[in-house]
């Protein structure tokens, strides 16, 4: 079992890559609080609130973004290992500088990783292997959390992402921390301060998933939605100049509740 710690670190850095770093600061800010919404539940609370949050706000970047090509899982047995394939791309692209009409001379020095340095066990790149135990997690705790009702058709793009996924044992736990200038960027979300109609896909995302688990440790949908307000500023770069949007977020989540008591 991953230490939540270990987790934790793992989810921080990966919003980290993805985050504009204008909001570092507060955003670490926050990271502090959310660790320490913890101390609200039993000291035996088998599970961890912040790996949670964190989980959900990585979750909702990827829901924004694109899925990115290349990071399919590998096909089992019997076909080149990613390590080949990623060497065979390379010298393809060199040859390909080196063939190029305008180019008259072309000098690569290129040294290579071994595959054992970059290779999991699964013979995935290493990165993508603990990226999708992250997306499995999520699932999992989804699942275990009921969040799914409000956010079902989000929750099914995440599983949509990688409909083949391992099991958690069968992935390769995180370790280090993933270094930021391989994440790509997500493309930013223009968005007007607190959209009240129709939330977008990310917003309604972190509202379905982050308030009904923040009510269990034991915070108002008030203090839910301030949190999640935070989020949208510090890890997507949302700003609320007006500070309207927690009591937009709080009164939509109050009516996608009552709709789902109805149904
Ligand atoms: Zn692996």
């Amino acid at each position: 079992m991953v230490q939540p710690t270990v987790l934790q670190q793992w989810f921080m850095s990966a919003i980290d890559g993805l985050a504009p770093a204008a909001q570092r600061e507060a955003r670490h800010q926050l990271y502090t609080e959310v660790l320490g919404l913890q101390s609200l539940l039993e000291p035996t609370a088998a599970d961890d609130v912040g790996v949670f949050l964190l989980a959900q706000v990585l979750a909702a970047h990827q829901l924004a973004s694109a899925p990115v090509p290349g990071h399919r899982p590998e096909r089992a047995s019997g076909q080149a290992t990613w390590y080949e394939k990623e060497r065979r791309r390379v010298s393809k692209l060199l040859s390909q500088i080196a063939e190029s009409p305008v180019v008259a001379t072309f000098e690569s020095a290129v040294t290579y990783y071994d595959a054992a340095d970059v290779t999991c066990p699964h013979g995935h790149n290493q990165k993508t292997c603990e990226e999708l135990y992250a997306l499995r997690l999520t699932l999992t705790l989804l699942e275990q959390h009921q969040a799914g009702r409000l956010v079902r058709k989000q929750v099914e793009r995440l599983r949509q992402r990688q409909p083949h996924l391992p099991i958690l044992a069968d992935l390769c736990t995180p370790l280090t921390p993933p270094s930021n200038e391989a994440i790509p960027a997500a493309p930013s979300e223009p968005d007007g301060p607190g959209t009240p109609r129709g939330l977008d896909d990310s917003t309604a995302y972190l509202l379905g998933t982050i308030v009904g688990r923040l009510r269990y440790v034991g915070l108002t949908v008030g203090q839910s939605c301030s949190l999640v307000d935070r989020v949208l500023s510090c890890c997507f770069g949302r700003l609320d100049p007006h500070g309207t949007r927690p009591a937009l977020l709080a009164a939509h989540w109050r009516r996608l509740n009552q709709q789902q008591v109805g149904v």
